[in-house]
């Protein structure tokens, strides 16, 4: 095959990849159209010397890097952790709770709030339901740090005059710090949210509803395909077999959308 054949065959797949959303190979808007000019351009060949390849791996802003991405996150992170929009919270946190994981992830766990384990080290889903959740991930194929991890809250609702117990968010503080999360999610541009627990939906969602209805469904968060869930820390107080095999099967409704293969363990498979 003759070079601008060649050529015209590797634009053809790169557009059609990127259409089909793929995100890898990283080709951005400016590569192709340099590879579009490159192939209608006639091409002097110079003896002994190879022809020069347009730049295929774009570092635009068209083509999100895993780098730009962290480093954008990094900067709301920043912003986050001198934020002060709900004082009570900001006088009683230990430290902020941003966000943990893969910049690039094609999957984004969204929870509540952090509680004392995660204001104590600064990531969220530490505890003991954090345990679970990263049982569930590994189950599901990914490691911990490829999926991204999040809550709608970044300081932990305060509990005056109790140092512990945990208690859930108000609409008002959602409200108050959905932004940051709207930010990271638009940075990250996840293939598919899994929204844990009722609050989580209706941080994301606005919706109330009781969870036996909401979980298992396919919802839709600014055209991102959103699956409810249950939160792990109900698994912790609901040890029944058949509450965990729920989530499961949410979970394989998450890979079945990737496309991923689901093995016949993982069909088997009880949390
Ligand atoms: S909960 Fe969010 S909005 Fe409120 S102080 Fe913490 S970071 Fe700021």
């Amino acid at each position: 095959m003759q070079f601008p054949q060649a050529l015209e065959t590797v634009l053809e797949t790169l557009e059609r990849m990127r259409n089909e959303g793929a995100r890898q190979p990283c080709a951005s808007r400016t590569a192709l159209e340099a590879l579009k000019e490159a192939s209608a351009a006639p091409r002097p060949v110079m003896e002994g010397a190879a022809p020069s390849a347009p730049k295929l791996m774009g570092h635009d802003s068209a083509c999100p890097s895993k780098d730009q991405n962290a480093d954008k996150l990094a900067a709301i992170n920043e912003r986050v952790s001198a934020c002060v929009k709900c004082p009570n919270l900001a006088s009683s946190r230990t430290q902020t709770v941003f966000g943990v994981g893969n910049p690039d992830a094609d999957v984004m766990f969204v929870g509540e709030a952090p509680g004392a384990d995660e204001d104590a080290q600064g990531e969220p889903f530490v505890g003991r339901a954090g345990q679970l959740l990263t049982k569930i991930i590994k189950a599901m194929g990914f490691a911990r740090d490829e999926v991204y991890i999040a809550n709608i809250l970044k300081c932990r609702p305060d509990t005056p005059g109790s140092a512990y117990g945990n208690r859930p968010p108000t609409p008002s503080e959602m409200q108050t710090c959905r932004p940051y999360l709207m930010e990271q999610i638009d940075i990250i541009q996840p293939k598919v949210i899994v929204a844990l627990g009722a609050t989580a939906v209706e941080g994301l969602l606005g919706n109330r509803a009781p969870m036996h209805q909401l979980r298992g469904r396919w919802n839709s968060f600014n055209g991102t395909p959103l699956m409810v869930t249950y939160h792990p820390a109900y698994l912790l107080r609901n040890q029944a077999p058949s509450e965990k095999r729920k989530v499961w099967e949410d979970m394989m409704q998450v890979l079945e959308h990737l496309e991923k293969p689901i093995s016949e363990k993982q069909r088997n498979y009880f949390l």
